[in-house]
């Protein structure tokens, strides 16, 4: 199969809406570039002595709003071109939130789960030692994604914290609370992928409480959303990850799920009552009302879009819809929640936890979620303001809310005349 690229995937929708929001190419030029590429050789030791050479990168793709954000992806698929990709899509998630920064994103070509824990944590804090030139609180601030968590944002604090002499909680989010987390982080993309989903429901007149939802992922994103779904008393009738699919048309029970997993269960081997066992891609195409995809990019593509039973996609992943799949989902009537309005409740509570950081003083549970909730409002009406506007996809509604706010910024600020 042809390798698609992510990055030319957000160029296209870049013109596209650039073109329908009328601008001329010098407004907007700038965005089809990453204003700084870092590609970084990490040695590690591994435990039988040996040393093995990763290649890790932190692409910087515009700082028009404000510093750098964006997540750290471990994996064995990760090269420049997807982290270039989603570095914009931090640009433009960032915007659509209203939070005042720019876009970013990094990772390290690794299968993490090859690793032993010492040899995560070497290599690591030797890829913090190797970026630490470009990132710092008030530079770039990344954040936890694909196979990356709290433990792994708390070694990158550590270590930036021993270079530079002081304790600097505000160089990563999505830390542990002891040592400068926020409360509600861990769930936030999650809480942030619901609110999205439940208003965009309303907004499309379909029925929340009668969908079936089909969760593609469960990892923090996809677990979760999943989560809080059926702790909400919604039926989630299809869940897949890495391993596998399970479907139950009555409702599955995620709770338990979860927990068999979290014990080291694989989905695969997962049975109960009702549940089936399905081909690991079996979700994208399952009978279902809501489809949340929450794995990687790239999962609806031409080639199985036209097979999609779902009355409305929300993306909770970055990037999991290609342009041929938007573009076939459109002529079908199915509207698609874009990721950079969908899953921007992460980076909203890593702008929270930074700013606790910064002030170190630090809120309670409510005043999180309060105003999370407040943010996802917002950025919700902006999207379909636009998109009303245009007569265009929520895609481009939100890309517009983005484009128009970032060279605003570009604008006033004149930083490369
Ligand atoms: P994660 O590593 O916690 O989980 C990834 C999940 O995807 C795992 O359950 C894995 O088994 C599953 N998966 C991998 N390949 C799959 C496949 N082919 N089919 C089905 N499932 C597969 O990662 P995450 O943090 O949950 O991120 C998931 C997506 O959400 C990514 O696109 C990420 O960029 C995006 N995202 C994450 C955050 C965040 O706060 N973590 C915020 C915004 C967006």
């Amino acid at each position: 199969m042809e390798k698609i690229n992510p990055f030319e995937n957000m160029l296209s929708v870049l013109t596209a809406t650039a073109e329908m929001m009328g601008l001329s190419e010098s407004d907007y030029v700038v965005l089809k570039y990453p204003e700084r590429e870092v590609k970084v050789a990490v040695p590690v030791e591994m435990d039988d002595g040996s040393v093995r050479v990763f290649e890790g990168y932190r692409v910087q793709h515009n700082s028009a709003r404000g510093p750098y954000k964006g997540g750290l992806r471990f994996h064995p698929n990760t090269d420049l071109d997807e982290v270039k990709a989603l570095a914009a899509w931090m640009s433009f998630k960032c915007a659509v939130a209203d939070i005042p920064y720019g876009g970013a994103k990094g990772g390290i070509t690794v299968d993490p789960a090859t690793l032993s824990k010492p040899e995560l944590e070497r290599l690591t804090r030797n890829f913090t030692e190797r970026i630490a030139p470009v990132i710092g609180p008030d530079k770039d601030i990344p954040a936890p994604d694909v196979n990356t968590n709290a433990e792994i944002m708390g070694w990158i604090m550590d270590t930036y914290s021993r270079l530079t002499g002081a304790p600097r909680p505000g160089v990563v989010t999505g830390k542990p609370i002891e040592i400068g987390g926020s409360l509600g982080r861990t769930a936030a993309t999650a809480s942030g992928v619901c609110m999205i989903a439940k208003m965009a429901l309303r907004h499309f007149g379909i029925d929340e409480m009668a969908s079936r939802f089909a969760v593609q992922g469960l990892g923090n994103v996809g677990g979760l959303t999943a989560q809080i779904l059926f702790d909400g008393g919604h039926k989630v009738t299809c869940v897949s990850d890495v391993n596998g699919c399970v479907h139950n048309e009555a409702g599955l029970n995620i709770t338990e799920i979860r927990d068999f997993l979290k014990n080291g269960g694989k989905l695969n081997e997962y049975k109960a009552a009702g549940v089936e066992q399905l081909p690991r891609e079996a979700i994208l195409t399952i009978d279902c009302d809501v489809l949340v995809p929450c794995a990687l990019e790239n999962q609806l593509t031409g080639a199985n879009a036209d097979k999609v039973q779902a009355k409305i996609v929300v993306e909770g992943a970055n990037g999991p819809t290609t342009p041929e799949a938007d573009e076939i989902l459109k002529n079908r009537g199915i509207p698609v929640v874009p990721d950079i309005l969908a899953n921007c409740g992460g980076v909203v509570v890593s702008y929270f936890e930074w700013v606790q950081d910064l002030q170190n003083y630090y809120w309670d549970e409510e005043t999180v979620a309060q105003r999370l909730t407040q943010k996802m409002e917002l950025a919700f009406k902006a999207v379909v303001e636009q998109a009303d506007k245009y007569n265009a996809t929520l895609r481009k509604g939100a890309y517009a809310v983005a484009i128009g706010r970032i060279i605003a910024a570009e604008k006033i600020r004149k930083s490369w005349h």
